[in-house]
């Protein structure tokens, strides 16, 4: 999979060279390319944003240094992709779940434009939606300053569905949102630690019983936490 990330601040993906999703990178499973959208900029500042047309507080990103750089990725990516999947991260768009993750996991070109400032002069969007599938994603109700964090964290969880990433396919099964329901409580050893115990139907060796209590634990929880995925 190819994913191009555009950012005014190409270093805060770094920590994405870490772990598996480094090793990812390095076998080659996962081909991340980091872009500085001022690469695309026309005058001698780089400039990339402007005052907003109807006023207001802030700046808005350009329409042309974005073009340039839909433009150029979306013709540079694997010889089989015609329509890559271009990625605004957005307050203002639909929720980004762990069925959005397995969806995503399912491209072989994605584009992510992290916006910065007040947003992405809205034409941006539309352009676009002529060079592929346009998805505006939001990581929760809440603002960040910037789209690097949501996307970092959507390539994340992407990243590790690719097959071969993660090196137990089946521990991404067992994950808490893969069946709609929380994950049950995890131990390890030692079995008893600081007057607390692990509950007994774990060490019983019984696995129909430990199967039933783990099933049992995820819908409580998902009660008690999250009461909202049940009615999904
Ligand atoms: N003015 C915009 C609004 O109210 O919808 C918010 C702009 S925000 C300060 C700057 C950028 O951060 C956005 O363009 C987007 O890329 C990113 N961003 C902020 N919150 C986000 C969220 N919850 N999910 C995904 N991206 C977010």
């Amino acid at each position: 999979m190819r994913i191009d990330v555009v950012s005014i601040f190409p270093s805060y993906f770094d920590g994405l060279t870490l772990s598996l999703l480094g090793k990812a990178r390095a076998t080659g499973l996962l081909d991340l390319q980091i872009h500085d959208l001022r690469n695309w900029a026309g005058d001698r500042h780089r400039t990339v944003d402007d005052t907003p047309y109807g006023g207001g507080a802030g700046m808005v990103m350009k329409p042309e240094p974005w073009a340039l750089a839909l433009d150029d990725l979306a013709s540079s990516g694997p010889e089989a992709v015609d329509r890559p999947t271009i990625i605004f991260p957005s307050p203002a768009g639909e929720l980004f779940r762990q069925k959005t993750a397995r969806d995503f996991a399912a491209r072989e070109h994605i584009i992510i434009g992290c916006g910065r400032y007040e947003g992405i002069d809205e034409r941006v969007f539309e352009y676009a939606a002529s060079l592929g599938e346009v998805r505006l994603v939001s990581l929760g109700d809440y603002v960040l300053n910037g789209g690097e964090v949501a996307a970092m964290a959507m390539i994340e969880a992407v990243g590790r569905l690719i097959p071969g990433v993660v090196g137990n396919p089946e521990s991404l099964v067992e994950e808490s949102h893969e069946d709609g329901l929380l994950e049950y409580p995890s131990y390890t050893k030692p079995a008893a630690w600081r007057d607390r115990s692990v509950p007994d139907v774990l060490l019983s060796g019984n696995h129909g019983a430990i199967a039933k209590w783990r099933g049992e634990q995820q819908l409580e929880r998902t009660r008690q936490r999250r009461p909202d995925l049940l009615s999904d």
